[in-house]
């Protein structure tokens, strides 16, 4: 049965995981579940190009090098990365104003901006999803269609360094191996509406 009252844990999620894996998905029952309110996705800048269906401010703001990186010289970034070729970074302003309105802010981002925002200083969760096998992997990210056969080979490449980094002892402080989506999603339900340490 689906949580009747928002997560006690205000802190904000820091979701990552191999390109693939499932992590867009079980956000996305996640956000379906909850009123509407509790939850605010931190929508990230990427100079990448929108997939089909992809729209502009909702699943990420789509910038140019040149703003990206005008961006980020000014500070506006809580952490960036580069991924398969392309810049993603999560804007300051974002995440402050969301907390601000006693929303968890969630957060989809691979493992270099994880480790900037563990040293940053922002109190957080860390949940790392985690593939069944790296051949289900591949056939995920291949099945989903939106990736040439060269970015595919550069996330796989790519998952091979995130699975190694999540080896660290304490880096996460839950780790789902997405297999049956159903138990998958109830685990990452669970973490996200236990009761906070202090309550
Ligand atoms: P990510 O956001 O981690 O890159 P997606 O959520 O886009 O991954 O999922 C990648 C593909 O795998 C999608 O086609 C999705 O429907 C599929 N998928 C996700 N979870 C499962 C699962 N548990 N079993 C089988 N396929 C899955
Ligand atoms: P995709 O191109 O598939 O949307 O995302 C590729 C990778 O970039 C995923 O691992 C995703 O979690 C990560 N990502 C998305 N937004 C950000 C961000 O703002 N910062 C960082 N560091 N990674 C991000």
């Amino acid at each position: 049965m689906a949580p009747t009252s928002p997560p006690t844990d205000r802190r904000p999620l820091v979701i990552s995981g191999p390109s693939g894996v499932g992590k867009g998905t079980l956000l996305k029952r996640l956000f379906a579940h909850g009123s509407g309110d509790e939850f605010a996705f931190s929508v990230s800048h990427t100079t990448r190009a929108p997939r089909p269906g992809e729209r502009d401010g909702v699943e990420y703001h789509f910038v140019s090098g040149d703003d990206f990186e005008a961006l980020a010289g000014a500070g506006g970034f809580v952490e960036h990365a580069r991924f398969g070729g392309n810049r993603y970074g999560t804007s300051r302003r974002a995440l402050d104003e969301q907390t601000a309105r006693g929303r968890v802010v969630v957060l989809d981002i691979e493992m270099e901006g994880v480790k900037q925002i563990k040293s940053s200083g922002i109190p957080a969760r860390y949940v790392f999803v985690a593939p069944p096998s790296e051949e289900e992997l591949e056939r995920r990210l291949r099945g989903r269609g939106t990736e040439s056969a060269e970015s595919v080979q550069r996330r796989l490449d790519q998952a091979k360094l995130e699975l190694e980094y999540a080896k660290t002892p304490g880096v996460h402080d839950k780790v789902i191996v997405n297999d049956d989506l159903e138990t998958a999603y109830k685990e990452l339900e669970d973490f996200v509406y236990a009761p906070a340490p202090s309550s």
